[in-house]
C-alpha cells in the first residue's frame, strides 16, 4: 500500500469528492439496494471462496462506500484502509454483478468511487502508484522514452518487412484511417505484436499509422482512483488523433484501454456528451471484417484442429459490446470452438481486471485463489488453446493455467491470423537468387 501512515486524513476533501462523484445518483444506488443478495451468485470472488457473504457485491460497496456516505465523510485511515483491502483486493470493477441486480444498481461504479477517495488520501497500491508515476512522467505505464518505442517500431518494420514485402510501420501519417494504439507492455515486452499488428494491416492494404505520442492506450489511472491523471492519458492520445486528423482510433487487443478510450475516458476528458471526440474501434471488430470482407484470408490447410474456447473479456464482450465479433472471427480460425459456459456477456472476470495484475505480489495469492472460477470453466471446455484479446486476460489465464495444470496455450487474435492468413503473391518476399537470375 503507498499511503502516509500518521498522516491524518482530509475529512472536508472526502465530503467534497463525496457530493461531486455523482453524489445524487450514488445516494439513490446506495438508498434503494434492498439486501435481497441476488448479486452475490455473480461475483467470481464470492463463488471462488465458499460463497463467503463478505465477498458479496452488496457487502462490499455497503461497507466501503457506503459508510462512507452513513458516516458524511468523518473517516479516520484505519477505516480507509480497511477499505483499500475490499475495493482493490476484492473487486476487479467487472460489472458483472450489474446485471443480475434487479435495481440495476452499477456496483463497480460504487467501488470505483471508493478507490478514488482512498486515492485522495494517498492510499493506492504500491503497483498502481508505480505505473501513475510512469504515465506522469513519459504518458505511458512503462515509462519507456519516445525514442526507445520509436526505435522499436523501426526495428519491428525491418525485421518484418523481410517476411511481407513492402511492411512498414507508418509514424505520424496524416489523415489516416486508423491510427494504432497499442498497450506499452507491447514494444516493452512484447514487440513482436507490433509486428503482427504491421503483417495484418499491410496484407489487409489498410491506411494506418502509429502516433508518435499518445500511443499507449491503457489507462491503469482510472483503477487506481485517480480521475485527473486517467483524464490526461487519454486526452494524450484523443488529442494526437485530432492533431493527425485521423478518422478513427484503433485499440490493440486490450480490453481496459477500449474501455476507458470508448466509454470512460470521454467523461474523465471533460468531452463534451461523454463522447470521444474520434471513433474508437477495438482491434476485435477490425479484424472480424477484414476476415468477413475477404481483406484477410485463412489458409483452409492451417485452420486449427485443436479445441478452442474464448477468454471474453469483461471490457471487450461485457462492456465494450463485442462478444458476437470475437466468436465470428474464431469461425474462421478454428474447426473446434468450446464455449465456457456461462459465455458472452455473462462471462466470468478471469480474475486479473481491474488493475489486479500490475498491483503484483501482494494480491498475486488471492488473485490465484478467486481465479478458480475461470479456471474451472476453462477446464471444463476441454480446450488446449485460450484465445483472449486482451493483455491482462493473457497473463491471468497464463498464471491459472500454472498455478492449475490447465494445460492450455494462450493466444491473441493477431498471433494466430498472421501464423494462418494467407500472405498473397504481390506481398510474398522477393527470392534474391531468384530475382538475380533474372537480371
Ligand atoms: S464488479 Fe465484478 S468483481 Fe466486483 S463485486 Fe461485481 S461481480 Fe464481483
Ligand atoms: S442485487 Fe442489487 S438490490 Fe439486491 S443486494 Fe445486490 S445490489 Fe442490493
Amino acid at each position: 500500500m503507498s499511503e502516509s501512515i500518521d498522516k491524518p486524513v482530509d475529512v472536508q476533501q472526502i465530503k467534497t469528492l463525496l457530493e461531486a462523484n455523482n453524489g445524487a445518483r450514488i445516494k439513490t444506488w446506495l438508498s434503494i439496494c434492498s439486501r435481497c443478495g441476488l448479486c452475490a451468485e455473480s461475483c467470481f470472488f464470492y463463488l471462488a471462496n465458499d460463497r463467503d457473504p463478505r465477498l458479496s457485491p452488496a457487502y462490499k460497496f455497503k461497507n466501503t462506500l457506503g459508510l462512507m456516505y452513513r458516516k458524511k465523510g468523518n473517516v479516520d485511515r484505519e477505516f480507509l484502509k480497511k477499505c483499500y483491502d475490499i475495493i482493490w483486493g476484492e473487486c476487479t470493477t467487472c460489472k458483472r454483478c450489474s446485471m443480475y441486480c434487479p435495481f440495476g444498481i452499477d456496483i463497480a461504479t460504487l467501488i470505483a468511487t471508493a478507490r478514488s477517495i482512498c486515492f485522495s488520501q494517498g492510499i493506492v497500491p504500491e503497483g498502481l502508484a508505480r505505473t501513475s508515476a510512469n504515465y506522469r512522467e513519459t504518458g505511458n505505464q512503462m515509462g519507456m522514452s519516445t525514442e526507445d518505442f520509436l526505435e522499436t517500431c523501426q526495428w519491428m518494420a525491418e525485421e518484418t518487412a523481410e517476411e511481407i514485402r513492402g511492411l512498414t510501420i507508418p509514424i505520424d501519417k496524416p489523415g489516416a484511417k486508423y491510427m494504432y494504439t497499442v498497450n506499452a507492455r507491447e514494444p516493452m515486452f512484447y514487440p513482436q505484436d507490433l509486428a503482427m499488428a504491421a503483417q495484418i494491416f499491410t496484407v489487409a492494404e489498410e491506411d494506418w499509422t502509429i502516433p508518435s505520442s499518445g500511443w499507449d492506450c491503457t489507462n491503469l489511472a482510472m483503477f487506481a482512483g485517480d480521475k485527473a491523471l486517467a483524464g490526461h492519458v487519454v486526452k494524450l492520445m484523443y488529442d494526437k488523433a485530432l492533431q493527425l486528423g485521423v478518422e478513427k482510433i484503433l485499440i490493440t487487443e486490450c480490453g481496459h484501454a477500449y474501455r476507458s478510450a470508448a466509454f470512460e475516458g470521454p467523461y474523465f476528458a471533460g468531452c463534451t456528451g461523454g463522447k470521444p471526440p474520434v471513433e474508437i474501434v477495438h482491434s476485435v471488430r477490425l479484424f472480424y471484417e477484414y476476415l468477413r470482407d475477404g481483406r484477410i484470408k485463412i489458409d483452409p490447410d492451417k485452420i486449427l484442429t485443436e479445441p478452442v474456447t474464448y477468454q471474453d473479456p469483461c471490457n471487450v464482450s461485457r462492456n465494450g459490446g463485442l462478444w458476437e465479433e470475437g466468436r465470428k472471427i474464431i469461425q474462421f480460425l478454428a474447426e473446434d470452438f468450446r464455449d465456457m459456459s456461462p459465455n458472452r456477456e455473462h462471462n466470468h472476470c478471469c480474475g486479473g481486471g481491474g488493475g489486479y495484475i500490475p498491483m503484483g505480489p501482494e494480491f498475486k495469492k488471492r488473485r490465484m485463489l478467486s481465479g478458480r472460477v475461470k479456471a474451472e470453466q476453462i477446464r471444463n471446455t476441454g480446450a488446449k488453446i485460450v484465445i483472449t484479446p486482451c493483455h491482462n486476460c493473457f497473463d491471468q489465464v497464463n498464471d491459472l493455467n500454472k498455478e492449475y495444470d490447465l494445460n492450455v496455450r494462450v493466444l491473441s487474435f493477431k498471433e494466430i491470423i498472421t501464423e494462418i492468413m494467407i500472405v498473397p503473391e504481390k506481398f510474398q518476399p522477393v527470392d534474391e537468387e531468384e530475382a538475380g537470375d533474372d537480371e
